[in-house]
């Protein structure tokens, strides 16, 4: 079965680029009816916090990637780390090196100086007929792994295609510190092996580690998965994606009123691509989604393709859903909801042109609070021409069936009477019962509002 992984450090928050490879990780194991692990990388003991933890697992809940099996934590397989490297120092796939920082240092400043690539220069590495120095006291080792010298470690990339490396460019990785603790290199390795991920999906940002890492399993005599690696995510700059670009975080999105599947439909299309097809559900995402059709060229983030994106989907949304999320906003900005129409019905008249939950509270607001239209709007509007088919409008509005078709047809009966145009009659209508002049079709607008507070309002003025 397919098992694969999202590995994030919890070194800060869920940023769109890992939530976009923890998608595909995702929709790949819901693909093939495999498994999903959630793992966090936390042996970065200065730079993981709980708050990164649990800003991680509640992106993931947000988005819906629900995980099969974890959270698993590194820091609590430390156990499982030291019995492996106590296992392949005995199998001779790892060695004790006594060098200490200095003298590593010092190999190094040899081999720049003498215009060579710094490497470790193989002191401590055990070959046969050769004789070790002679362990120095008070020196605690390091533990290396004992890297191939000669031929290449190749692998066909998922994303890339085949990459091959020269094992001669690879140092003998250190996989425990002095202090006994194992690198991150080698708790990856461990974690793939022991866990049986069968793909690997992360971002480009780790090409230099998977050698290394297939070198590792290898000496465990472990079958290395198969590798993918996503490109990066650019600002529509060509710059790395950073805060001038936007939110990076995943959960400032649902503060700014973006819906997990819009933000689903929209990572999807990051770097993805099945044929022109730009709009679809995150069900039909796991049905689609392949390797084959991962982009090799950074993706660009671009906001507004989101936003349309989020557009579409608060159409599609359920008002009653869409009340609820708007709600809170509303409660803020001092809604009064008190003999005003339900937010339901208000959503569903606003949500056509809404990018966000936070634009559809804020023109939602229009129904629940006082109009203060503004002096001179008001003069501009309501002239004295205007008056008399307002009072007009005003008197019919007592008895008039309460409908958007009735109420069309009476607004179009009092326009004709009065001769006057549409907006003569409309726009003044809106300041009188909104404050202000932009608000979807005046019929609409008074059916919501209902009789009594329509005819209150134009009483008020006239
Ligand atoms: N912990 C790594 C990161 O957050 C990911 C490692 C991996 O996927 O292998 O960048």
């Amino acid at each position: 079965t397919v098992r694969t992984r999202f590995a994030p450090s919890p070194t800060g928050y869920l940023h769109l680029g890992g939530a976009r490879t923890a998608l595909f990780s995702w929709a790949y194991a819901r693909r093939f009816g495999g498994v999903f692990i959630l793992r966090i990388e936390d042996t970065d003991l200065e730079r993981s916090t709980p708050e990164a933890v649990q800003a991680i697992l509640d992106g993931m809940q947000w988005l819906g990637l629900e995980h099969d099996e974890g959270p698993f934590y590194q820091m609590r397989r430390m156990d499982r780390y030291r019995e492996v490297i106590g296992q392949m120092l005995q199998e001779g796939s790892a060695y004790y090196c006594y060098c200490t920082p200095a003298e590593v240092e010092a190999m190094r400043e040899r081999q720049r100086a003498a215009g060579q690539k710094p490497r470790y220069d193989g002191t401590w590495r055990p070959e046969p007929g050769k004789t070790l120095p002679a362990i120095p006291e008070g020196v605690k080792p390091v533990v290396r792994f004992r890297n191939p010298l000669d031929g290449d470690v190749a692998w066909e990339d998922a994303v890339k295609g085949l990459i091959t490396i020269g094992n001669r460019e690879l140092d003998d990785l250190i996989i425990a510190r002095s202090d006994g603790t194992p690198t991150y290199n080698f708790c990856v390795v461990v974690d793939d092996w022991d866990m049986k991920i069968t793909h690997v999906i992360r971002g480009d940002d780790h090409v230099n580690n998977t050698p290394r890492q297939i070198n590792i399993l290898k000496a465990l005599g472990a079958t290395p998965p198969i590798y993918g690696h996503v490109p990066m995510i650019l600002g529509a700059d060509g710059e790395k994606l950073s805060k001038r670009h936007g939110a990076v975080s995943v959960m400032e999105y649902p503060a700014q009123g973006y819906l997990p599947e819009a933000m689903l439909n929209y990572l999807a299309r990051l770097g993805w691509s099945h044929g022109d097809e730009e709009i679809f559900s995150v069900e039909q995402f796991c049905k689609w989604f392949d390797l084959d059709h991962l982009t090799k060229s950074p993706a660009q983030f671009n906001p507004e393709k989101l936003a349309w994106l989020n557009n579409h989907y608060i159409k599609a949304a359920d008002n009653a859903r869409l009340a609820q999320l708007a709600q809170p906003q509303l409660e803020r900005d001092g809604a009064v909801f008190e003999g005003a129409p339900p937010l339901e019905a208000v959503i569903g008249l606003m949500k056509e042109r809404a990018s966000t939950i936070v634009e559809l509270a804020d023109a939602a607001m229009l129904f629940y609070r006082q109009p203060q239209p503004d002096a001179a709007l008001l003069a501009q509007h309501l002239t004295e021409a205007v008056r008399p088919a307002l009072a007009d409008y005003a008197a019919r509005i007592a008895t008039v069936a309460w409908d958007r078709a009735a109420l069309s047809a009476m607004l179009k009966e009092v326009l004709a009477a009065h001769k006057l145009k549409m907006p003569q009659l409309a726009m003044p209508l809106r300041l009188l019962l909104t404050g202000q002049l932009q608000t979807p079709s005046i019929d609409a607008v008074v059916e919501l509002f209902g009789r009594d507070v329509v005819a209150g309002r134009l009483a008020a003025h006239l």
